[in-house]
C-alpha cells in the first residue's frame, strides 16, 4: 500500500519557530517556505525551494516578521514554539559585528569567541547559527572545531578548522571540501590531555595564518567538546590561550559560568547565555550513528555518490606510526623522565591483525618528528591485514598507491560492509 503524502501548513508569527524531528529510518521530510522570511539556524530559506531532511534531523526554523511554512512527511515531532533565545543570539552577532568593522579599520585580527557548556545544550547550533548570520554580512570567519567526540567538519578523534563564506546548507550542515585538519586519534580529550593539548596549539598556530584581510578581521568561531566538571578546565583553559580567545560564551549553565569566571584570565569576558528549549538530547546510539555516517560519507560519499578504491600496500612501502607508548607507574620509568614523556611519544608500530577495520589517518609529514606539528592529508581505513605476504589492504577515496606514506593509527574503526 502506497501511503499519502503528509502534508501540513503552519503559520508563524513574528519571532517564534518550528521546531520537527525527522526521526524513523529512511524518512524523508521536505519543508517549504511558502510566504515570508524564515530561517534555520541562521540559515536564510529561499521562497519556494524544497530542503530535505532525512533521518536523524531535528530542526528549528525561526522567522522575524512571520511566516508560513509546509512540511511534507512523517515527522516524529512538529511544533510551534513562541519562546525562543534568538534575540540574545542575535545579540552576540551584533557585538560581534562591532568589534569586526573595528578591526577592519584597525588593521588588526577580528574577536575570537568560543562556545562552551555541558552536553547538549545546543553549543554547535549556537556557532552555526553565529557563523551563517556572518556570512550574511559577507564575512570570512573562521570556523574551528576541538569536539573530537562528534564529527561535524573533519573525521571523529580529529580537530579542525575551515573558513566560512557561504551560508550553510540548513539540511546538509557544513559543506567542507579541505578542512585543516590535525590528529588526534581518540573520541575524548581526557584520553590523552597532553597529546590533545599539543594538537589544539598546532590547529592555533595553523588556523591563524589568515590568507587575506577579510578572513583576518572576520575572526574566529570556536566549538568545544562538552564540558566534564574536573576534567574539561585545563583544556578549555589551555584552548583559551592557544586560540588567544576575547570572549567566551557559556551556555546554559551557571555552575560552568562561576567555574570559568574563577579560573579564566582577567582580560577574557565570560557571558553566560540561555539554552534553547527546542535542544534535543542524543543517545548514546544516535551519538555513535552520526560518527557512523560520517565515515561512511567520507569514502562512499552522501547525496552524490563517491566510489571509494581499495588496493594493496607493503608494510615496508608505510610508516604506521601511534601516539603514546604503555603508560608505566612512575616508579618503574627511568631516572629523570616523566609519565607525561610517555603519553606523547611517537611510536613505529608493525602492522598486524589489531589495526584491522581501524582508520588510519594519512599525514603531510615527512618524517617522525614532524608529526605533530603537520596536518593531515586524509583518511584511509584497513580492511584486510596479511600477515604471511606482509601486506595489507586500505580502502581510500583516492586510486594507489598512497601519495603519503607516514600514516598514524587512530581509535576509530570502521567496517567496510559494501
Ligand atoms: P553535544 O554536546 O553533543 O556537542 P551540542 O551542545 O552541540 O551537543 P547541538 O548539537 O547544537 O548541541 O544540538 C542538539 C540537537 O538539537 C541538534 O540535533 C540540533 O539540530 C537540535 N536543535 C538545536 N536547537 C534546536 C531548536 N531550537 N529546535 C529544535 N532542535 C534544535
Ligand atoms: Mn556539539
Amino acid at each position: 500500500m502506497v501511503e499519502e503524502e503528509h502534508t501540513q501548513e503552519f503559520i508563524l508569527e513574528k519571532e517564534c519557530e518550528l521546531r520537527f524531528e525527522v526521526e524513523s529510518k529512511g524518512q524523508k521530510v521536505e519543508l517549504e517556505l511558502k510566504s515570508g522570511l524564515a530561517e534555520v539556524f541562521g540559515t536564510e530559506l529561499v521562497k519556494q525551494k524544497k530542503y530535505k531532511f532525512s533521518n536523524g534531523s531535528k530542526v528549528a526554523v525561526f522567522t522575524w516578521h512571520g511566516c508560513t511554512l509546509q512540511l511534507t512527511g512523517r515527522t516524529e515531532v512538529a511544533y510551534i514554539a513562541k519562546e525562543t533565545p534568538m534575540s540574545i543570539y542575535s545579540n552576540c552577532h551584533q557585538a560581534l559585528e562591532e568589534l569586526r568593522k573595528k578591526a577592519d579599520e584597525d588593521d588588526l585580527p577580528g574577536p575570537v569567541v568560543m562556545i562552551v557548556g555541558p552536553r547538549d545544550v545546543g553549543k554547535t547550533t549556537l556557532c552555526k547559527i553565529l557563523l551563517n548570520y556572518a556570512a550574511r554580512m559577507h564575512r570570512r570567519p573562521t570556523y574551528v572545531d576541538l569536539d573530537v567526540t562528534r564529527a561535524q567538519i573533519c573525521m571523529p578523534g580529529c580537530i579542525g578548522a575551515i573558513r566560512v563564506e557561504r551560508q550553510l546548507n540548513p539540511a546538509e550542515g557544513f559543506h567542507v571540501q579541505s578542512p585543516l585538519t590535525y590528529h588526534f586519534g581518540k573520541l575524548s580529550p581526557n584520553d590523552n590531555i597532553d597529546h590533545y593539548n599539543i594538537a589544539v596549539t598546532e590547529l592555533a598556530k595553523h588556523s591563524k595564518l589568515a590568507d587575506n584581510k577579510k578572513t583576518k578581521f572576520s575572526g574566529t568561531i570556536i566549538n568545544t567538546p562538552a564540558w566534564v566538571k574536573g576534567e574539561s578546565e585545563k583544556l578549555i583553559l589551555h584552548a583559551i590561550k592557544s586560540f588567544k580567545v576575547d570572549a567566551v560564551l557559556v551556555l546554559d549553565q551557571e555552575r560552568l559560568y562561576n567555574e570559568l569566571v574563577k579560573i579564566k584570565p582577567e582580560s577574557l569576558k565570560a557571558i553566560l547565555i540561555p539554552k534553547s528549549g527546542g535542544v534535543v538530547a542524543k543517545s548514546q546510539l544516535q551519538r555513535d550513528e552520526i560518527r557512523e555516517i560520517f565515515i561512511k560519507e567520507y569514502f562512499y560519499g552522501g547525496r552524490i555518490p563517491l566510489y571509494p578504491h581499495s588496493f594493496e600496500v607493503k608494510w615496508s612501502d608505510v610508516n604506521i606510526f601511534k601516539i603514546g607508548a604503555p603508560l608505566l607507574p612512575s616508579s618503574c620509568m627511568p631516572v629523570g623522565m616523566k609519565v607525561e614523556d610517555n603519553s606523547t611519544k611517537i611510536v613505529n608500530i608493525t602492522p598486524s591483525l589489531s589495526i584491522l577495520h581501524h582508520v588510519l589517518c594519512v599525514t603531510f609529514a615527512q618524517s617522525a618528528e614532524t608529526i605533530f606539528e603537520t596536518n593531515l592529508a586524509g583518511f584511509v581505513v584497513v580492511t584486510n591485514v596479511d600477515v604471511d605476504r606482509q601486506c595489507l589492504t586500505l580502502l581510500s577515496p583516492q586510486p594507489g598507491p598512497l601519495m603519503h606514506n607516514h600514516l598514524i593509527l587512530s581509535d576509530l574503526q570502521f567496517m567496510d560492509t559494501h
